[in-house]
């Protein structure tokens, strides 16, 4: 342990690590240590942590966890983080809370932002979730969880098309996509901002195969028409073939929506990658100017604090 910090309680278990609320010793300040086992370290695992500090400490902003210090003891590599005490899926989830469209815009914008800062710094976070979109004290969200990330850097190299939870999952990623781009992360906030507005999860796949389906159904099933070459992914088959759901449709799925809301959904959920929106385009949409204005951070603070 490290002289710094003290340790208080486990907070959490990730897929590798455990999380504790501690304290950083000099200031008071609390801080979440992310204890990581480095004993047994078979492949991957080794490597989720390697890529979580790499990113973050090239990256400073504050839509994106901060990573305080890094200490290694003898047998774990510890993340010293920010505590931020929720994230968008324990707010989602709580009934009690009342969510206006205004503070689904302020989550929307914030979420932008940090992504944008990721893509410009040519990183890929690979798994946006509403749980790995988490919520400090102040109101502020934050992009969480780089152990997927990847740096954009090599054009031609081959990626794993495994990544991003099932749900939040991008159609070309679906059907195995080696090569791919930030387009795969515009698409997971297009169906978590479908998420926010419905409080329940867009497209809930109940296995791989599943998602596809699910997907084609709710979006229209990509042919050489919508997205030429499209039929060159190992994973495309011979789908059913699903219309693109119309404007009134969309009305009806998603009642409260404005039409600039719905817009901006739609051109984040676009089949085509090549044609999905990015972080630029998105932050300058209509949706953002009109009214209602996103709420204050420390406004949405005091809703979600006293969520208990
Ligand atoms: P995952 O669940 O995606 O594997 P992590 O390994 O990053 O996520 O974290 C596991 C759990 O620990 C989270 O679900 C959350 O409850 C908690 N946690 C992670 N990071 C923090 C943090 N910075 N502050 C407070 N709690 C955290």
């Amino acid at each position: 342990m490290s002289e710094r910090y003290s340790k208080e309680k486990k907070v959490g278990e990730g897929t590798y690590a455990v999380v504790y609320l501690g304290k950083q010793l000099e200031t008071g300040r609390n801080i979440a240590i992310k204890e990581i086992k480095t004993g047994g370290f078979k492949d991957g695992l080794d490597m989720s942590a390697i890529r979580e500090v790499k990113y973050l400490q090239e990256m400073s902003h504050e839509n994106i966890i901060e990573l305080v210090d890094v200490f290694s003891t003898k047998d774990n590599l510890n993340l010293v983080l920010e505590f931020l005490p929720s994230d968008l899926e324990v707010i989602l989830n709580n009934k009690k809370i009342t969510i206006l469209p205004s503070d689904i815009k302020s989550w929307m914008l914030m979420t932008l932002r940090g992504l944008h800062h990721c893509h410009r710094n040519s990183i890929l976070h690979r798994d946006l979730k509403p749980n790995n979109l988490l919520i400090s004290p102040t109101g502020y969200l934050k992009i969480a969880d780089f152990g997927l990330a990847r740096s954009l850097g090599t054009p031609n190299e081959n990626l794993t098309s495994n990544v991003v939870t099932r749900w939040y999952r991008a159609p070309e990623l679906l059907f195995g996509a080696r090569h791919y781009t930030v387009a795969v992360d515009m698409w997971a906030v297009g169906i978590i901002f479908a998420e926010m507005m419905l409080r329940t999860p867009y497209l809930p796949g109940k296995d791989d195969l599943d998602q596809i389906t699910v997907t084609i159904q709710a979006l229209g099933t990509p042919t050489e028409d919508n997205w030429p070459g499209v039929s060159t992914l190992p994973g495309y088959n011979n789908l059913t073939v699903f219309p693109k759901p119309s404007r009134n449709e969309l009305r009806n799925r998603f009642p409260a929506a404005t039409e600039s809301a719905l817009d901006l959904m739609n051109s984040m959920t676009v089949l085509d990658p090549s044609k999905r929106f990015d972080t630029t385009k998105a932050l300058l949409s209509k949706y953002f100017t009109e009214s209602p204005s996103p709420t204050d951070p420390q406004e949405l603070a005091e809703k979600t604090n006293k969520r208990d």
